[in-house]
């Protein structure tokens, strides 16, 4: 079984509410295309490319 290492790069704070996410990435052999969305409807992340976020909230 394939498996992706999956790297933490930090924490993010969404500029609207203030939630904390704790913010990892995670390569994949094909292109993704999405994008994280905050509980409060903020954007948080847009991505097109092999690497995709995981956003854990934290506080
Ligand atoms: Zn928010």
């Amino acid at each position: 079984m394939a498996t992706w290492d999956e790297t933490e790069i930090g924490e993010e704070t969404c500029d609207e509410c203030g939630a904390v996410y704790s913010v990892s990435i995670k390569q994949f052999p094909l292109r993704d295309k999405d994008r994280f969305v905050c509980s409060c409807g903020n954007v948080l992340k847009e991505w097109n490319s092999t690497t995709c976020y995981f956003y854990e909230r934290v506080s």
